[in-house]
């Protein structure tokens, strides 16, 4: 890709978060092509923005410039960029837009620039609902001059972008994100549990406790929907069980402990032992309340 050359964005991935990334790289004039492993999805995106719904990853590869990734977890991260590496030019560049181990995008980094193929670790943070609105906060990790050239693309999605440091600091920053998410869920939905047994009136409850020092992202977005037992949209429990991982991974490795991480992995443990694959996270209530058993 020369430096002045128009963005051609693929998009990999079409699940919560790719799909309305897809669809505001579209309105931003910068998508060529979609896929993803379920085929069905990719068409009828492919269909409603008037894109591409490429057959293969090869072919993506072969009609992009630059390729957005957004899939589960490492093992699918790797495997999605073996499939593109054959047909990547020299300049392309790969953004990855999923949560995964800093040492994972590193490696990846590395294969890519030995075709010299660039890569940026670019996980993101908001929700579903940043997603769709293209509000996202982008922990970029990666070299200036190759942010630089795909900034529209993030710009596309996001309404922040830190650049971090070099590859993988962005999936650092990322961890550390996910630390602060795993406890908040962890709190409010304990908080919350407690709350019904107090009988309070929860319209009330959440206006209250919004309004002051206990308000937070999960508490807004999640608080409502969890109290009328609903959990069927967001982000699902298994991938922030996945995310808490990485956390233990890396505290392993520099060896801290971080015991709210420990109790939160248990947490989803049980929940996803019990077979409350939710779709998200706020699912967490039902153990709170006692009626998973732990
Ligand atoms: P999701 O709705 O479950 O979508 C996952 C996507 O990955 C699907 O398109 C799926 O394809 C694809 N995929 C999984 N394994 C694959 C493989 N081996 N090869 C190719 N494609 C594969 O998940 P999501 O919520 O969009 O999350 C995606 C990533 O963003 C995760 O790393 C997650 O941790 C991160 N994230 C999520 C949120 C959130 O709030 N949801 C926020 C920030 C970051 P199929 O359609 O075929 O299953």
């Amino acid at each position: 890709m020369s430096a002045s050359g128009k963005l051609r964005t693929g998009v990999v991935g079409l699940g919560a978060m790719g799909g309305p990334m897809a669809r505001n790289l579209a309105s931003a004039g910068l998508l060529q092509a979609v896929w993803n492993r379920t085929t069905s999805r990719a068409t009828e995106l492919g269909t409603e923005l008037g894109v591409t719904a490429a057959p293969s990853l090869e072919q993506l590869a072969g009609a992009c410039n630059v390729v957005l990734t957004c899939v589960s977890a490492d093992e699918d991260l790797v495997e999605v960029v073996e499939q593109l590496l054959p047909r990547l030019n020299q300049g392309d560049v790969v953004v990855d837009t999923s949560t995964v181990n800093p040492l994972t995008a590193r490696v990846l980094a590395e294969r890519l620039a030995a075709v010299g193929v660039g890569f940026v670790d670019a996980p993101v943070s908001g929700g579903v609902e940043g997603a769709k609105r293209g509000a996202l906060s982008v922990m970029a990790g990666g070299n200036s001059a190759e942010i630089e050239r795909i900034r529209p693309v993030l710009e596309a999605i996001s309404a922040n972008i830190t650049h971090m440091g070099p590859v993988g600091s962005g999936q650092a920053t990322k961890a550390v994100n996910q630390v602060i998410v795993g406890g908040v869920a962890e709190a409010v939905c304990e908080a919350l549990a407690l709350s019904e047994k107090l009988n309070l009136p929860s319209e009330r409850l959440l206006t209250v406790l919004g309004a002051g020092a206990a308000g937070s992202w999960f508490l807004e977005h999640r608080g409502a929907t969890m109290l009328e037992n609903r959990f069927d949209t967001g982000f699902k429990p298994a991938l922030l069980l996945k995310d808490l991982k990485i956390v233990r991974q890396l505290a392993q490795d520099l060896d801290i402990k971080l015991p709210m991480v420990e109790s939160a992995i248990r947490d989803y443990e049980v929940l996803l032992e019990g077979g409350n694959d939710d779709k998200d996270i706020s699912g967490l209530i039902r153990l709170k309340r006692g009626s998973v058993a732990g």
